[in-house]
């Protein structure tokens, strides 16, 4: 059954509820058994995926294997290291509580929401997923309308493998949105912009749910002189125009090293042709802008500076060229919103400094990278800057590590995931402490008369 009557959005919670009352998610080997339903399930529709994606985004089949398919491998550690997660974890108390034991038992919440972005459809929408399963909850998951053929390759895999009162799927736009926030959920996981993220935050406070917002923001990309050029622009070129820049970690723009710009420039130039050919617009391999909007929103971008490659736009079929940009000024548009599309500016320094307090005058980035060998300017960043992650000498890989928490700090967002991160977002830690009988001593008791020179030890 594919839910899209909005009207019933009341019952599938109260549907979800009981069964989760139940207990049945609560069961490590049922959770395992889910996770494995949803690895057969992405299996067995590989080549519609692939499809729904070359339709939404035109993205190259290798990068949906990359990044969207490839969400198999986050299944796959949570499968490896659920039973290790779940087991209540033993505490070490203080000498004054030698008769009691301490434990942390992780519980599920109950019923979650997922709301998911476009850019990536179904990643961001299964990642957060496999930790929702993962932890013992039920979800109710809503893709984004924009990238329709993903939200319903999404909604007919959940609808044909999992039962409704457990995990289901409510296709639409702002209006379903809403309509689920309406409701109380006991946690919502929002991947989106930072506008929504502060709508979904508010909804959420009126009935004290929790909330993961993993939100975008324009994330700098740094480049010192003391780097391999060939392998630096490489990776530039490749974290900034996969998806034709709709990547919420791309690096957003380039704080370069006077002394090393033009160098850099020619590297990009060169790495482009090495990529997409002459004319990117005959690439099999270079994806096209999601909608009319952002397509016109990015042209926008393209009055900005001094375009030095590409520039180039075709409306009727949404592409943008890989775009290089110089000499912007920090007042134009493109340096006052997250650009999220294939255009690039370039902005240089003299002296680390400036890069740093450019970075810290801004809202705090999702990602930040920096290419150089230099410890102790690595060191400096990582110290005076801060950002939900940091990549040293690559893009966009760190999203890849699955023992690493992934999320924004401030207005990039709150909370994280991936791997273990992704059980935690959805498990509650329950604190239990246990005492034992053999023993009673009265320091705590009334009468006190006496007592405080012991408590006053104690503390000491
Ligand atoms: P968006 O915020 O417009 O939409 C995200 C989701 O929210 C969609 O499902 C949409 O239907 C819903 N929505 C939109 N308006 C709403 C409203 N008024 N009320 C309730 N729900 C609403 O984001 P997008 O355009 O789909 O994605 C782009 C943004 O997402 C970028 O800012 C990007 O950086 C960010 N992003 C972040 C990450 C991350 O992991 N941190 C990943 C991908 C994208």
């Amino acid at each position: 059954m594919i839910i899209t009557e909005l009207s019933n959005v009341g019952d599938i919670i109260q549907n979800q509820r009981e069964f989760f009352q139940t207990g049945k998610t609560k069961d490590v080997t049922f959770r395992i058994e889910q996770l494995i339903n949803l690895k057969q399930a992405i299996i067995e529709h590989e080549q519609s995926i692939v499809e729904a994606l070359q339709a939404d985004l035109h993205k190259p089949e290798v990068e949906t294997y990359l990044t969207e398919i490839g969400v198999i491998k986050e299944i796959d550690y949570a499968i490896k290291h659920l039973k290790t997660w779940t087991k209540p974890k033993k505490t070490a108390v203080s000498f004054d509580f030698f008769s009691y034991s301490a434990r942390i038992y992780p519980e599920p919440l109950g019923v979650v929401l997922i709301i998911g972005p476009w850019n990536y459809p179904f990643q961001l929408i299964i990642s957060p997923l496999v930790g929702a399963i993962a932890a013992g909850n039920c979800a109710i998951i809503k893709p984004s309308e924009i990238a329709s053929h993903t939200s319903r390759i999404i909604a007919e895999i959940v609808a044909k493998y999992f039962d409704p009162a457990y995990i289901a799927v409510v296709e639409g736009g702002v209006e379903a949105s809403q309509k689920l926030l309406a409701e109380k959920f006991d946690h919502i996981f929002f991947t989106g912009g930072t506008a929504v993220g502060k709508i979904i935050m508010a909804a959420a406070a009126k009935y004290l749910t929790p909330v993961t917002l993993e939100l975008g923001g324009k994330s700098p990309c740094i480049v010192d002189t003391d780097i391999n050029l060939e392998h630096t622009v490489r990776r530039i070129t490749w974290g900034k125009f996969i998806n034709a820049g709709q990547t919420c970690i791309a690096p957003d723009y380039l704080l370069v090293d006077k002394k090393i710009k033009k160098d850099l420039i020619d590297g990009l130039g060169k790495s482009l042709k090495e990529f997409y050919g002459d004319n990117p617009a005959n690439s099999p391999d270079y994806a096209r802008i999601i909608s009319q909007k952002h397509f016109d929103r990015l042209v926008n971008f393209l009055k900005d500076g001094e375009v030095i490659i590409g520039g180039v736009a075709q409306a009727s079929e949404r592409y943008i060229a890989p775009t290089v940009i110089d000499n912007v000024s920090l007042e134009d548009s493109i340096m006052q919103e997250e650009i999220f599309g294939p255009i690039l500016p370039i902005i240089e320094y003299t002296d680390i400094a400036e890069a740093i307090a450019l970075i810290n005058s801004r809202p705090k980035p999702l990602a930040l990278y920096l290419f150089s060998q230099n410890k102790n300017l690595q060191k400096r960043v990582l110290q005076e800057t801060s950002s939900g992650g940091v990549c040293i000498n690559d893009t966009v890989m760190q999203v890849g590590v699955s023992s690493l928490p992934f999320g924004g700090v401030g207005d990039s967002g709150i909370g994280n995931y991936h791997g273990k991160a992704s059980f935690d977002t959805f498990s509650h830690n329950k604190s239990v402490l246990q005492n034992s009988f053999w023993l009673d001593l009265k320091w705590r008791y009334a009468p006190y008369e006496g007592k405080l020179p012991l408590i006053k030890k104690l503390l000491g």
